[in-house]
């Protein structure tokens, strides 16, 4: 059913002294549909990112049937329907069903994971096991099915790249330890790897409780006091499984996204055979997947026996194993095979366009879904960041048809927003924004700047 919601989310933030609940999250999901000016928009959470390649087929099949054809990958490493009919009802939410990607309709929007996408794949520890975990209590939790759909759980493997981007409780494996972030907060928590899962959920009920009175929907927005005494509720929540003293680590303020190509870990059988290429890394350029793409993108994973992680950065890991032809997803390759078997699959789906080394100068490149999408835009946002699209830049760009700048990357990168005065460009820096520079109806002039701000 397609619930009457305003042509954009409306920012839970605006309301001034009211309840920032005042108005109902606005979020949309597979349920609750969001009307855009291209159609609706359903939001289909996928936690972690990862897909089999039959719930891609569900997903290809609910775009091309109800929708735009296209599958739009988010911010979050989920996957966003546009175009769909109005009087589509039921329909997209019963074939997902179908599929496994509806497990709890009362969690549907509460279901916001993100996870280091090569965890397991170049030497870091693998996360599978604390996603289906922490997904699966996080579904069997009456109280977090009030969680907003802003919420974020985050699981990072080390590395530091999903703990980078603000989540309101973020797990970071820390060999047989984890440890456990509230918000920005740089006092983490020490808790055993294996109750890690269980910590996490506390720890966002503990924010539900914290919430109550303000309404707030995720940790950043509460009031200062309540923020400042959160800490000590989730460790009295979590006292059993915790450390007694708290660990200062200090929340890194860049998100590296996995560069495009191949994914390799070292080989230590000490055969000599080299690295072992354990998956491919692949950009999309701004995000939206044709249905050749997307197709091309499953029938990879299913040949290797694998499955696709979408990113926060808007890309896609396929883990292998690389090298060897067969469709059983049995290793046994050897260095030079799995090279040649990646480059190959790279190879074929650069030919569609998509991204697959770091010498694109599509990478780094993203913007929000602008105008006509959205009634918000003032520029067609998505053609604009095409046209100026030139050398590769050290920095990511993101363009944004207005203030809101939905779906923005996190840490340092430079930032595009049309305003009616000429398009604004700055260089942000975490919490810090270097004063904009200003350029009005001139797409040279426009593209120089942007590339300059970049390099
Ligand atoms: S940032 Fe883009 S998608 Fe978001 S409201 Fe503005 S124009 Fe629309």
């Amino acid at each position: 059913m397609l619930a009457a919601m305003p042509d954009s989310a409306p920012s839970p933030l605006s309301t001034g002294g009211t309840s920032l609940r005042d108005g109902g999250d606005a979020c949309p999901g597979t349920l609750r549909l969001h009307r855009a000016d291209d159609g609706a928009l359903a939001r289909v959470r996928i936690p972690g990112g990862v897909l089999s390649a039959d719930r891609a087929d569900a997903l290809l099949a609910v775009a091309g049937r109800f929708g735009d054809g296209d599958l739009h990958l988010t911010s979050r490493g989920n996957v966003q329907l546009r175009g769909l009919d109005a009087e589509c009802g039921g329909g997209p939410a019963e074939l997902l069903g179908a599929a496994g990607l509806l497990p709890s309709a009362a969690h549907e929007r509460a279901r916001n994971i993100v996870a280091s996408p090569l965890a397991g794949l170049d030497g870091s520890p693998a996360l599978g096991g604390w996603l289906s975990e922490l997904d699966g209590l996080v579904c069997a939790s009456a109280a977090a099915a009030s969680l907003s759909g802003r919420f974020l759980f985050a699981l990072d493997d080390g590395r530091g790249d999903v703990d980078a981007l603000g989540a309101d409780v973020t797990l970071i494996a820390e060999g047989d330890d984890c440890l456990l972030r509230v918000g920005a907060e740089d006092e983490v928590f020490r808790v055993p790897a294996g109750k890690g899962p269980r910590a996490a959920l506390l720890a966002a009920e503990a924010f539900l409780r914290a919430a109550r009175d303000s309404g707030a929907w995720r940790v950043k927005d509460l009031p200062d006091d309540v923020r400042a005494a959160l800490p000590g509720e989730v460790a009295r929540t979590i006292g059993g499984v915790a450390a007694d003293e708290a660990v200062h680590r200090p929340r890194p303020r860049t998100a590296k996204a996995p560069e495009p190509g191949p994914v390799t870990a070292q080989d230590n059988d000490g055969d000599g055979d080299g690295d072992t290429t354990t998956a491919i890394s692949i950009g999309v350029p701004l995000g939206r997947l044709t249905a050749t793409q997307w197709r091309l993108l499953t029938e990879t994973a299913r040949r290797h026996g694998s499955e696709l992680r979408l990113t926060p950065w808007r890309g896609v890991i396929i883990p292998g194993p690389f090298g060897q032809s067969g469709q059983d997803g049995q290793s046994g390759q050897d260095g030079q095979s799995g090279q040649d078997d990646a480059a190959e699959a790279l190879r074929t789906l650069a030919a569609t366009g998509l991204i697959t080394g770091p010498d694109s100068p599509w990478t780094g490149v993203g913007a929000c879904i602008g105008h006509p999408g959205c009634a918000k835009s003032l520029a067609d946002v998505r053609a604009e960041a095409g046209a100026a699209v030139g050398p590769v830049g050290r920095l990511p760009v993101y363009w944004s048809g207005c203030e809101r700048r939905c779906g923005h990357p996190h840490g340092e990168w430079i930032d595009v927003v049309v305003t009616p005065d000429g398009h604004r460009i700055s260089h942000v820096r975490g919490e810090r924004r270097d004063p904009p520079a200003t350029v009005r109806n001139n797409p040279a002039a426009l593209a120089a700047t942007v590339a300059a701000a970049r390099a």
